[in-house]
């Protein structure tokens, strides 16, 4: 096999070619600076930058002066926080999040805490889902924020993101959900999901690189992010990326045109991978839930015995390309803060597995993992001091 076998979706996707050429005419002949009004190719630019801001607003189903774009999924979780943190804190300095949030929104809160804010990382049950009840019995008078990720980027949980944005607004606090696993995955409206702020990075879905956005709801103060010229309605400087916006934009549409479809499709990919690991190799766990309430391209096993890392230098002799727990943690010998949050001790949190699809998969790539897959974990568990079956 020459080409790779890609199960990586989740950590990233790949640039679908019509994101490019959507992109390519602002890579090259319309490089003017957007913000210039006094000649032709940056009033161009400035034009193109309005009319995307336009589609991006549509296809979340909010305004076009609601989105705020950004250089990546982890800026716009930083400035969520940070920035509605430093907006509010003569109100309050508690913060409500779950344990099992992105790095980009844990790491954030962690240097708040470092400020004199006060942050409750709620627990999640077996399968990684926030209960609402914890989410309303948290909240005190100093509470600011609530941010709870749409669907987890290891175990794929889907959290109930509207029940939880209308106790937040019940109560008067302001609801961010980290979104950048969901779109693509399945449908985000921002306004329906009733949150004040929400975060997108296009390369989880066959866009750009280095290009999100923020959704920040009209009437909501938020400190600026970057400080100098007025881009981003002067929250956030930078001459604007409008190739990434061009790509942003086209990758959205083209992901909730062909949703049906891709979902249906990467369920289906999805389950034959679960299914197949479970028939053919024992004591494997299905971390996250089985179907309902689980992201459509998200598998995620823990084999017993083995660790999780030498599956992956396994299965990419094999040209598998997988991960163990999040990318930003592999490479570190720590287990995963999410499988040790649903509870799995800490043996058995370093050997997981995680195998992503996207709407480019094919059956005979998913095939060929459940061909590799179940000797290569036989193999390590015959060279593991620990197994003895
Ligand atoms: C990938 C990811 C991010 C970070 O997005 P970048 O654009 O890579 O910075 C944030 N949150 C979740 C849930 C993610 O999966």
């Amino acid at each position: 096999m020459n080409k790779p076998v890609y199960m990586d979706n989740n950590a990233t996707t790949s640039l679908s070619p019509r994101v490019l050429d959507a992109m390519m005419p602002y890579l090259t002949e319309i490089y003017g600076n957007a913000s210039s009004k006094f000649y032709n190719v940056g009033r161009i630019a400035g034009h193109a930058v309005s009319e995307i801001r336009e589609r991006v607003a549509v296809q979340l189903g909010v305004k076009p002066n609601e989105i705020y774009f950004t250089a990546s999924g982890c800026e716009a979780d930083n400035w969520a926080i940070k920035g509605i943190a430093d907006a509010y804190k003569a109100k309050g300095n508690h913060i409500i999040t779950s344990s099992i949030e992105h790095h980009a929104i844990l790491s954030a809160c962690e240097f708040l805490e470092k400020h004199g804010f006060d942050v409750t990382y709620l627990p999640v049950d077996g399968e990684g889902r926030v209960n609402p009840q914890d989410v309303e019995a948290a909240i005190t008078d100093k509470t600011i924020l609530i941010s709870i990720m749409t669907a987890n980027n290891e175990i794929g949980t889907i959290e109930p993101i509207a029940e939880i944005a209308k106790i937040a607004k019940a109560h008067g606090v302001l609801m961010h959900t980290d979104a950048v696993q969901a779109v693509g995955h399945m449908r985000v409206n921002a306004a329906e999901l009733g949150v004040d702020l929400l975060s997108v990075s296009a390369h989880k879905f066959h866009g750009p690189k280095g290009m999100g956005l923020l959704y920040i709801r009209n009437g909501i103060r938020i400190s600026n992010l970057i400080h100098g010229g007025g881009q981003e309605r002067g929250k956030r400087a930078a001459t604007e990326n409008v190739a990434g916006m061009a790509g942003l934009a086209e990758a959205l549409e083209i992901a909730n045109a062909e949703l049906n479809e891709s979902v249906e499709k990467m369920t289906r990919l999805r389950n034959r991978l679960i299914d197949g690991i479970e028939k053919t190799i024992p004591d494997a766990r299905l971390n996250g839930p089985r179907d309902d309430g689980r992201l459509c391209n998200n598998v995620n096993f823990s084999f017993k015995y083995i660790e999780g890392e030498s599956i992956l230098m396994m299965l990419d002799m094999k040209g598998v390309c997988a991960s163990s727990g999040s990318a930003c943690a592999s490479g570190s010998l720590d287990p995963s803060h999410v499988l040790l949050a649903i509870g799995l001790p800490h043996e058995i949190a370093h050997g997981s597995l995680r195998l992503s699809v996207s709407a480019e998969t094919t059956e005979e790539e998913v095939d060929y993992v459940l061909e590799v897959l179940p000797p290569i974990v036989e193999r390590l568990r015959q060279m593991s001091p620990l197994y003895e079956g």
